[in-house]
């Protein structure tokens, strides 16, 4: 068996313990003499195992009481219409910092249900940093604040988050959940479609502040009410049993392997430094986001030579380093280092670019 080191940005590497387990437990899951793909969703068993996923995941980020945890499908791309739809029904006005392609899809979504306002945007620069906001743009009586708080294509993400009082603040956390410590209460919704750093894709979280329930639009599908799986435990129709298996599987291996998020976060911080400190210094590679912008988990660089970008891309898949290759709005090379990549894979990034360079530099 020779496995890879997965620098996708999503579906990505999972953890190799989590993969060992869950494949001991493929064919009989703790005695039942069925894998969790084939079981009843309505079985004791797997009622265990979805009580189990949110209850690690309460415990790992520290989710106050006041808050429901969802677990849907549909992709974070869905919450880009349920978010309007549940919260966008008060003032009917809502804020949107574009901050790439993730929070411009959410605020075209939103524009199509009520008075969705760009306060600010960084397209100017190709979303190569976050836009400082001033407060005294915000609306005051907007019924939302949202952000993309990891900008998976541009590798940016917010270091502070924008004070926005009253106003319920939203962010997209799908390329950045459970990597480092996060306070849940300054949020009124956290969102995540789960295949980045949590399993496999088909499962999305939502994590909402149990006040801002109850407020949605009549004309919401039902599927599309967060009430609907908020009052029947996320079980409303059948939910992705195996992805929720996987993902409980995954938060155990954060508690129990790594330690909690704290740990997790400096781990997160070793690996981006190793390669951040490497192209700071590098004459042929540089990185595209601003430094005090800069993302852990997604790291964008370039030469300035198109070919060469190409042929890095070509030999580092042979030497067994695969989906380097960047977004094409921003071109050359990107490297997604969520949670499950180990530090060995970033250092096996770095030397195969030190050689890259002296080679071709
Ligand atoms: C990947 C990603 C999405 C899209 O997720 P889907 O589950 O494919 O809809 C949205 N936002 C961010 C920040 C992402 O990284």
């Amino acid at each position: 068996m020779n496995r890879v080191y997965n620098f996708s940005a999503g579906p990505s590497q999972l953890p190799e313990s989590v993969l060992r387990r869950a494949s001991e437990e493929m064919l009989d899951y703790h005695g039942s003499g069925q894998s969790v793909m084939e079981m009843s969703h309505r079985s004791k068993t797997f009622q265990e195992i979805i009580d189990g996923a949110e209850a690690l995941l309460r415990e790992v980020m520290g989710i106050p009481e006041n808050y429901k945890v969802l677990f849907l499908q549909g992709g974070a791309s869905s919450q880009f219409a349920m978010i309007p739809y549940n919260l966008l029904n008060g003032s009917g006005k809502a804020d949107y910092v574009l901050t790439g392609q993730w929070a411009t899809k959410a605020y075209k979504e939103a524009a199509r249900y009520g008075d969705a306002r760009a306060i600010a945007s960084s397209k100017d620069k190709t979303f190569s940093y976050i836009p400082k906001l001033d407060p005294k743009t915000f609306t005051p009586d907007a019924d939302y604040f949202y952000i993309c708080m990891n900008n998976t294509i541009y590798g940016t993400k917010y270091h502070t988050l924008p004070e926005t009082g009253k106003v319920p603040l939203i962010a997209d956390i799908s390329s950045c959940i459970c990597s480092e410590p996060l306070d849940v209460t300054k949020f009124g919704l956290l969102f995540a479609g789960a295949q980045k750093n949590l399993a496999p894709a088909g499962l999305t979280i939502v994590i909402v502040r149990e006040d801002l329930l109850g407020h949605a639009r009549p004309d919401t599908p039902t599927m599309f009410n967060y009430v609907t799986h908020a009052e029947n435990g996320s079980m409303f129709n059948t939910p992705p049993c195996w992805c929720i298996y996987i993902c409980k599987l995954v938060l155990e291996w954060i508690r129990d392997e790594i330690g909690g998020l704290k740990e997790m976060q400096k781990r997160n911080v070793a690996k981006a430094q190793l390669l951040y400190d490497f192209l700071d210094q590098s004459k042929l590679f540089r990185g595209t986001v601003v430094p005090e912008d800069r993302s852990l988990m997604n790291v964008p660089f370039v030469t300035d030579d198109d070919a060469l970008n190409k042929k890095f891309v070509a030999e580092a898949e042979a030497d067994g380093m695969v989906n380097l290759k960047g977004h094409r709005t921003v071109g050359g090379m990107r490297a997604s280092i969520y949670n499950a990549m180990p530090y060995a894979g970033v250092e096996k990034l770095v030397a195969f670019m030190e050689r890259f360079e002296k080679e071709n530099g």
